[in-house]
C-alpha cells in the first residue's frame, strides 16, 4: 500500500510540476493551428526569396547552389574535403568507387579552431585551414598529389558557379573580419599559395544541407531535401529551374540552399517569439539575425532552458528562489544536458546530477519542472522545423503536380541525431501537417564530410562527360 501511495503521490506531484511549467511557458507551446500558420508564412517567404524583384528584400534568401544533379553511382576517384561550420572542423579524404556497391571510404581528422580565430581576422582563419590541410596531407603522404577538393562551408553564400562562393553573413559562433562579401575560395587559394608546400584543385563549395542531401541521394534517388538541425539549422531542396529567377535557364532542377535560419528576420515571427527568444538574440554575436535558428538549433537550445530556469527561480518558482553563479553564466547549461534530461529512464536522475553540478540544491519537484522545461523547448524546436519542412514538401508536391508525394528527406545534425525524442516529434509534426504525403527520413552518414566529396565527384563525372 505504501509504495502504491508513493507512486500516486509522485504522479500527482509530477502533474503539478508539469502544470506549473506549462502555464508559465504557455507561449512556447504551439498549437497545430499555429504550426499550419507558420508553415504558410514560410511558404510565402520561399516565394519571396525566389522572385527576382523580391529577393533583395527577402529574409529567406533561397540561394542557388549550382548543384543540378544528384549522384548516379558511377562517380569515382579520390577527393579531399573540408568541413567548416558544424560542431567540429575537419579535413577528410574520401575514396569513391563505382564498383557496383557504391562504396565510399574515408579518413578524417578533427582540428581545433580556437575561439580567437573564430572571431579574429579572416586571413588568419584561412591560413589556419591551409595549415590543417597541409598537416593532414603530410600524414597521408599525399602532399605531392594535386587532388580535387570539396569545401563544405556551412554559412549563407551567394554562388554564381560551383567554385565561387561569396559569404553573405557569418552565423552561429563565427565572426571573422574581412570575409563577408568575399569569395571564400579565393581566400583559401591565397592562403595555400602563400605556404607553397602543396597544391590543390578546389572544385566545389557546398552548404552542409546540400552535402546531406547528396549523401542520402547516393542510396535513395527520391532524396530531394537536405535538412540540418545541429549547431545551426537550415534546409535545401531541388527546385524547378523555371522557378529560379536568379539563374538563367528553364530546364531541369537546381538545388536551393534556403537559409531558413533567417526566417523571421523581417518580423514575421514576432507574434510567436517570447521574451526568452528576444533575450537570446540580444546576447548573440548577430543580433536581429537568424531569428528562426535561435528558436531551434543546438547552439541556443540549452541557453533558452537556462534563461527560463533563471527567470522562474527569480520569481521563487524553483530552487526555493536560490540561484547559483553557474546558472547565471551564459552557456553553462549546455544543449547536451537537454538531451540527457529528456532520456526516458534516467532523465530525472540526470536532471538531479546536472542541476547539482551547477551549484543548485534541486528538490524532486525542481527536477521534474526542469525536465518539463526541456521538453517544451525541444518540442517547440521540432514543431517549428516540422512546419517549415512541411511547406517545402508541399511546394515540391505542387511543382510535380502530384496528388500524393513520395519523398525522402536526408537529415543530419547533433540535435536530430542525439536528442532522444527530437526526430520522432519532427516526423510526427510533418505527417500531421501533411497527411497526403509519404515522407521518408534518412539519417545522413556524415553529410557535411562525404557530401562535399560527392558534389565534387559528380562535378568531375559531368566534366568528363562533357569532354567525351
Ligand atoms: C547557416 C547555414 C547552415 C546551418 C546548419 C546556419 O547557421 O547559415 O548555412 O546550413 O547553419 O549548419
Ligand atoms: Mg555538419
Amino acid at each position: 500500500i505504501a509504495s502504491h501511495l508513493l507512486a500516486y503521490f509522485f504522479t500527482e506531484l509530477n502533474h503539478d510540476q508539469a502544470q506549473k511549467v506549462d502555464k508559465y511557458l504557455y507561449h512556447m507551446r504551439l498549437s497545430e493551428e499555429t504550426l499550419q500558420e507558420v508553415s504558410q508564412r514560410f511558404r510565402k517567404e520561399m516565394e519571396k526569396g525566389l522572385g527576382a524583384d523580391t529577393n533583395p528584400t527577402a529574409s529567406v534568401k533561397m540561394l542557388p547552389t549550382f548543384v543540378r544533379s544528384t549522384p548516379d553511382g558511377t562517380e569515382n576517384g579520390d577527393f579531399l574535403a573540408l568541413d567548416l561550420g558544424g560542431t567540429n572542423f575537419r579535413v577528410l579524404r574520401v575514396r569513391v568507387s563505382d564498383n557496383g556497391l557504391q562504396q565510399v571510404e574515408m579518413e578524417n581528422q578533427i582540428y581545433a579552431i580556437p575561439e580567437e580565430l573564430m572571431r579574429g581576422s579572416g586571413v588568419q582563419l584561412f591560413d589556419h585551414i591551409a595549415e590543417c590541410l597541409a598537416n593532414f596531407m603530410d600524414k597521408l603522404n599525399i602532399k605531392d598529389e594535386k587532388l580535387p577538393l570539396g569545401f563544405t562551408f556551412s554559412f549563407p553564400c551567394r554562388q554564381t558557379k560551383l567554385d565561387e562562393s561569396i559569404l553573405v553573413t557569418w552565423t552561429k559562433g563565427f565572426k571573422c573580419s574581412g570575409v563577408e562579401g568575399k569569395d571564400v575560395v579565393s581566400m583559401l587559394r591565397r592562403s595555400i599559395k602563400k605556404r607553397g608546400d602543396f597544391d590543390i584543385d578546389i572544385v566545389a563549395v557546398v552548404n552542409d544541407t546540400v552535402g546531406t542531401m547528396m549523401t542520402c541521394g547516393y542510396d535513395d534517388h527520391n532524396c530531394e531535401i537536405g535538412l540540418i538541425v545541429g549547431t545551426g539549422t537550415n534546409a535545401c531542396y531541388m527546385e524547378e529551374m523555371r522557378h529560379i529567377d536568379l539563374v538563367e535557364g528553364d530546364e531541369g532542377r537546381m538545388c536551393i540552399n534556403m537559409e531558413w535560419g533567417a526566417f523571421g528576420d523581417d518580423g514575421v515571427l514576432n507574434d510567436i517569439r517570447t521574451e526568452f527568444d528576444r533575450e537570446i538574440d540580444m546576447g548573440s554575436l548577430n543580433p536581429g539575425k537568424q531569428l528562426f535558428e535561435k528558436m531551434i538549433s543546438g547552439m541556443y537550445m540549452g541557453e533558452l532552458v537556462r534563461l527560463i530556469l533563471v527567470k522562474m527561480t527569480k520569481e521563487g518558482l524553483l530552487f526555493n528562489g536560490r540561484l547559483s553563479s553557474d546558472l547565471l553564466t551564459t552557456g553553462h547549461f549546455e544543449t547536451r544536458y537537454v538531451s540527457a534530461i529528456e532520456k526516458e529512464k534516467e532523465g530525472l536522475q540526470k536532471a538531479h546530477e546536472i542541476l547539482t553540478k551547477l551549484g543548485l540544491e534541486p528538490s524532486h519537484e525542481d527536477c521534474m519542472a526542469t525536465h518539463r522545461i526541456c521538453q517544451i523547448v525541444s518540442t517547440r524546436s521540432a514543431n517549428l522545423c516540422g512546419a517549415t519542412l512541411a511547406a517545402v514538401l508541399r511546394r515540391i508536391k505542387e511543382n510535380k503536380g502530384l496528388d500524393r508525394l513520395r519523398s525522402t528527406v536526408g537529415v543530419d545534425g547533433t540535435v536530430y541525431k542525439k536528442h532522444p525524442h527530437f526526430a520522432r516529434r519532427l516526423h510526427k509534426t510533418v505527417r500531421k501537417l501533411l497527411p497526403d504525403c509519404d515522407i521518408r527520413f534518412a539519417r545522413s552518414e556524415d553529410g557535411s564530410g562525404k557530401g562535399a566529396a560527392m558534389v565534387t565527384a559528380v562535378a568531375y563525372r559531368l566534366a568528363a562527360q562533357h569532354k567525351a
